[in-house]
């Protein structure tokens, strides 16, 4: 069997590595070198949550797995009058690296370990079709880019058509981390979210500032504004919105130190939340199946894009290892029904987030700043996507899992 993979994000290249790992013939369509990809502008600020870096050790990838890496804590604020806050520690670090380090340093191994990688970038569906002869499925991993038109929008899956966050992002000097050192996310009600984790980039140790601005809100002027020509001017503006808006984060900042790492640690946009059809048919006989962002959009107000991406790898390699074909379009079909039941209440969850915040989310916020065990019960979800969605998608349902997390952890 032979596979060709098009993507060398987080999901082509956990893919890749994990069907190498199972022996499977795979050539993996790269549109950058591993030096274009640590030379590039920043990517996004990811967090990998436990799972995630359970899955780098089963593929032999140690170069994050030390404790210096580390992201044990969680901290939370809704800022302004009716404020609260809690921290927790995650059972299991998290960890927060740069991922043009990340990519470019998996793509080397990839290479290293005699992966066939291709330079190549796959301009349109034609081409992508073109490609699919030579193989007897290709995966789209190429994210939210070109390739996404060979896969049509779901729109029952996707409740949003424009993006409910303006988005901005850095690498900051001047900043100290939290205490105990980790992720914090501030919420501000009507302007949006920002979050600021300590952060392993090319210099060190140093802190991502990423805003969730809600369009048309106050928090607009610093996501709207084109800061690629002004990165002094970005800093600037971030600080005067960190000062007027999050008083919390305001006190770890030394105004004297505060600036961008460098010119290209910035990055400016917006995420449509969507879900596309997984799979596309691209000739008589062959098919493509999208997986990652190619696949399903979501904000990162949850943290859980790139995290996803990897579950659903790690789930296509078993399914691609136990089938030997053929892969038609009933196996494609089946492949990504499969695979939505694990991604659904990640959807389903961050678009809730991300959308008018329904009365139980007020509720479990109050019961974690109120209650220690609650905030330990909540944190820990993060890396238990499915089991978030249960306790929150219904009033009821967050009622039920407060009462009973305060009950069993008291031991009643
Ligand atoms: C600011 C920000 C913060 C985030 N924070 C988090 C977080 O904390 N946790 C989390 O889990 N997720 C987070 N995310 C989401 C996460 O970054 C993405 O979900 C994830 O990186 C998607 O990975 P992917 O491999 O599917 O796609 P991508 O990372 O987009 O990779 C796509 C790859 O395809 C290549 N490519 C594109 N087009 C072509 C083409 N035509 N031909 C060939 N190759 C092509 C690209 O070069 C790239 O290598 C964040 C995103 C942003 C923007």
């Amino acid at each position: 069997m032979s596979i060709g993979i098009v993507g060398t994000g987080i999901s082509g290249l956990h893919l890749a590595l994990r069907l190498r790992q199972f022996g499977i013939d795979v050539t993996l369509y790269a549109a950058q070198d591993p030096d274009d990809i640590r030379s590039g502008p920043l990517l996004n600020l990811v967090t990998r949550f436990d799972s995630t870096r359970e899955r780098e050790k089963a593929l032999g990838v140690t170069r994050w797995a030390s404790g210096e890496y580390d992201n044990a804590w969680m901290h939370l604020s809704v800022e302004g009058p009716d404020g609260m806050s809690f921290r927790a520690q995650l059972p299991r670090p998290a960890s927060s690296v740069d991922f043009r380090m990340y990519l470019a340093t998996l793509l080397e191994e990839y290479q290293q370990r005699g992966g066939n990688a291709v330079r190549r970038g796959v301009a349109d569906r034609a081409e992508l079709a073109r490609l699919a002869e030579r193989h007897e499925l290709v995966v789209v991993a190429a994210g939210r880019g070109a390739l996404t038109d060979a896969f049509p929008r779901d729109a029952a899956r996707s409740p949003y058509t424009s993006a409910p966050r303006r988005l901005a992002a850095g690498l900051f000097h001047g900043v100290r981390p939290p205490e105990p050192s980790g992720m914090t996310m501030h919420m501000v009600p009507g302007a949006g979210e920002v979050h600021a984790p300590t952060y392993h980039s090319f210099g060190g140790q140093l802190t991502g500032v990423l805003v969730e601005a809600v369009p048309g809100g106050p928090f607009a002027a610093v996501t709207d504004r084109n800061h690629r020509d002004d990165p002094e001017g970005f800093a600037q503006a971030v600080l005067e919105l960190i000062t007027t808006h999050t008083p919390t984060l305001r006190e770890r900042v030394d105004e004297r130190e505060f600036a961008l790492a460098r010119p290209v640690d910035l990055l400016q946009g917006a995420v449509v939340p969507v879900v596309r059809q997984g799979w596309a048919r691209l000739s008589d006989d062959r098919y493509a199946l999208a997986v990652g962002d190619a696949w399903i959009a979501n904000d990162p107000l949850t943290a859980q894009g790139a995290n996803l991406g990897s579950t659903l790898a790690f789930q296509l390699a078993d399914v691609l290892r136990e089938h030997d074909g053929p892969y038609d379009g009933t196996f494609c079909r089946t492949v990504s029904e499969r695979l939505w039941a694990t991604a659904q209440p990640i959807v389903d969850w961050t678009n809730m987030f991300v959308g008018p915040p329904p009365p139980q989310m007020g509720t479990l916020l109050a019961a974690c700043a109120a209650d220690q065990r609650m905030a330990d019960a909540f944190v820990a979800h993060l890396d238990r996507p499915g089991a978030m969605w249960r306790h929150i998608r219904r009033p009821e349902h967050t009622d039920d899992f407060i009462a009973r997390t305060l009950a069993v952890r008291s031991g009643v």
